[in-house]
């Protein structure tokens, strides 16, 4: 088996519960799969399929995914198709004619077309195992319920011999028993992975306007150059400001929302794949058909309606396993419109609760993983490190004289006002709202001088946090003090603030330590004596440079070439035999004996003197 893995997909080793997996299955058993996104579950099917005899039958609910699957197969060496209705006819049957003479090991097809197929050719072909990926389609309290898949229950009548692996990265327990019980499955071994995801780094910026949302993002994306990335807002408009944003600065971005026509979504979906756009500035729309394995960071501008939405979304970075990560920006803008949607959905107490856990991870002062994780029935006895609360515990002072300040203009006010007049009032700034209701005669009118806006802001959504202020939905979103913001108004009772930190995070090289190793380099050989220095960074761009040549050659989006993981490698380990570059974590035999030139004598290149 571990020799199959290296000579087929290139890899030394299993992930946990990849080999586990992978002997049941050939033992003939059933199984349910549950494991993150990313945490590698193709294998589990993919592997026994070329072991066995016959032809692997993958049920997948999206054209997209299976093209991407097929693709990735296929650039292994490995014969794979798909039935589906973007195939003329003529394809459909000469792929049907290849399961049947048995020379396809993996055949994906939708939901409905299997029914189809399993009165027609299905009899008649040699079937090793089904695999039912997506699985939690199958119930109707998941999020993604396709009735098609409810009619899977026939496969385990008509094949009783035959193993079923469903695979899921949806793990709450209902949805559990209905795959178990819907697909028939005998005896299953129920395998369950961690769902954490330990390389994608957490974070939360509090309080931003979009001035300073905007400036953080840059910053961001100048750490991330050249990486792909996700910005989710909750707003099409947003979308597109952010977008617009980006290209001013010269970063290729495109939008993706539901107001689009399928054939502008589907060319945002397709630059983004194929590395033609660095970014998409998507609603939750986007990313839910896509596999691609190098999207190395994710931006909410928004907060999500829950933490099950955020994580599904911060989910689609780093599926590799490569250093990745997500930052959140959380504001009471935020909360005050995410509070409209919850009472309006007809579920308002459910979605109000979600939204209180999303946003008790926002502000959390203890390790942000552990809150996820417990969040979805995991418990870890140890912090991540690899969160901002982590890296960076927030500290708190004594701010009872600023909460004072804000608390006494809303009472002045009586409690007419909203976050942006009140900052107002507190900074002493004039204007029609102001001179309107003659709010400048206020006591506490620049009472808030000293603070500048945005810290304002900050701290008003932590006294909101705190509990000392709440929010009239039914009355504009006017403030009102509560009785604990009341006891910090006159004195009982003291305020606890968290210290405000702007900084943003130094731009960090995140292959420094590689990036030391110096490489010797000659310009290209036509501009001869130039003499310079490559290092890590460099190779790895042209390496980079390279993968996206072939990938454009071969039509396959640049990940399925090989993946950055398998890049960083070859930047690092700088092979110049094709012995040697076929021992690179992500290379295996046919890959070798296809690229092994190419990128052998760019790195020959590279290193000359
Ligand atoms: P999932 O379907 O669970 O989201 P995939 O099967 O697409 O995950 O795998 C995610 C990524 O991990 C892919 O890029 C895959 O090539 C890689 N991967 C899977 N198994 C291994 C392994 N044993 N060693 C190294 N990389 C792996
Ligand atoms: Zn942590």
């Amino acid at each position: 088996m571990q020799e199959l893995l290296k000579r087929y997909f290139g890899f030394d080793s299993f992930r946990p519960k990849q080999e586990e997996i992978i002997t049941h299955i050939l033992h003939g058993k059933d199984a349910l799969v549950l494991m993150p996104t990313g945490g590698g579950k193709s294998i589990c099917y993919q592997l026994p399929a070329l072991m066995m005899k016959g032809t692997a039958i993958v049920v997948s609910p999206l054209i997209s995914l299976m093209k991407d699957q097929v693709e990735a197969l296929m650039a292994n060496g490995i014969m794979a198709a798909a039935l589906n209705s973007n195939n003329t006819e003529t394809e459909n049957s000469q792929i049907i004619r290849m399961a049947l003479q048995g020379t396809l090991k993996l055949l994906y097809i939708s939901p409905e077309r299997l029914m189809f197929a399993l009165e027609g050719f299905l009899r008649d072909a040699v079937v090793s195992l089904f695999a039912v990926d997506e699985a939690h389609c199958i119930s109707q309290w998941g999020h993604d319920f396709r009735p098609e898949y409810t009619q899977l229950g026939v496969l385990k009548k008509q094949f009783p011999k035959v193993p079923i692996i469903a695979l899921t990265a949806t793990a709450d327990k209902i949805t559990r028993e209905d795959i178990l019980t819907q697909l028939r499955l005998e005896d299953p071994g129920i395998f369950i992975s961690s769902f954490d995801r330990p390389n994608i780094q957490l974070g939360v910026r509090r309080g931003y306007r979009s001035k300073e949302k905007n400036a953080a993002i840059l910053n961001f994306i100048a750490r991330h150059t050249g990486e792909s990335g996700i910005v989710y807002c909750l707003s099409r408009s947003n979308t597109e400001k952010v977008c617009q944003m980006l290209r001013q600065h010269g970063i290729k971005a495109t939008i993706y929302h539901a107001g689009l026509t399928a054939n502008q979504r589907d060319k945002a979906q397709e630059d983004f794949i194929n590395d033609r756009v660095q970014v998409v500035c998507a609603t939750i729309a986007f990313g839910m058909g896509i596999d691609k394995s190098n999207v190395r960071w994710i931006i909410h501008y928004n907060m999500p309606k829950s933490l099950e939405s955020y994580y599904q979304e911060v989910g689609r970075a780093g599926r590799d396993g490569m250093p990745s990560e997500a930052l959140l920006f959380y504001s009471l803008s935020d909360v005050i419109t995410l509070t409209e949607f919850a009472k309006e959905s007809g579920q308002e107490s459910i979605n109000m609760e979600k939204l209180k856990r999303m946003q008790q991870y926002a502000e959390a002062d203890i390790c942000r993983r552990r809150i996820l994780l417990s969040y979805f029935g995991e418990d870890i006895d140890h912090d991540c490190h690899n969160c901002d609360v982590c890296q960076n515990p927030p500290h708190r002072f004594d701010g009872t004289v600023i909460v004072q300040k804000a608390l006494s203009a809303v009472y002045r006010t009586e409690q007419q006002i909203g976050n942006t007049v009140l900052i107002d009032i507190l900074r002493g700034n004039f204007n029609q709202e102001i001179i309107a209701h003659d709010y400048a005669k206020l006591k506490t009118f620049g009472a808030g001088r000293d603070i500048p806006s945005r810290d304002w802001n900050d701290y008003i959504l932590q006294m909101v946090q705190l509990g000392y202020l709440g929010i009239a939905y039914n009355e504009h979103n006017h403030f009102k003090i509560t009785a604990a913001g009341s006891d910090v108004l006159f004195g009982k009772s003291t305020a606890q603030l968290v210290v405000i930190q702007r900084e943003e995070p130094k731009p960090k090289r995140k292959r420094k330590a590689e990036a030391s190793i110096l490489l010797p380099l000659t310009d290209r050989p036509t501009t001869s004596i130039l003499k310079k220095t490559v290092n890590y960074d460099e190779l790895f761009e042209l390496l980079r440079n390279l993968r996206k040549e072939i990938a454009a050659e071969e039509m396959v989006p640049p990940y399925i070439v090989f993946s950055d993981k398998t890049l960083q490698q070859l930047a690092l380990l700088h092979p110049t035999t094709i012995e040697a570059f076929g021992n690179v974590n992500g290379v295996g035999e046919y890959k070798k004996r296809k690229y092994g030139e190419r990128f052998t004598s760019l790195i020959r290149w590279a290193l000359q003197e």
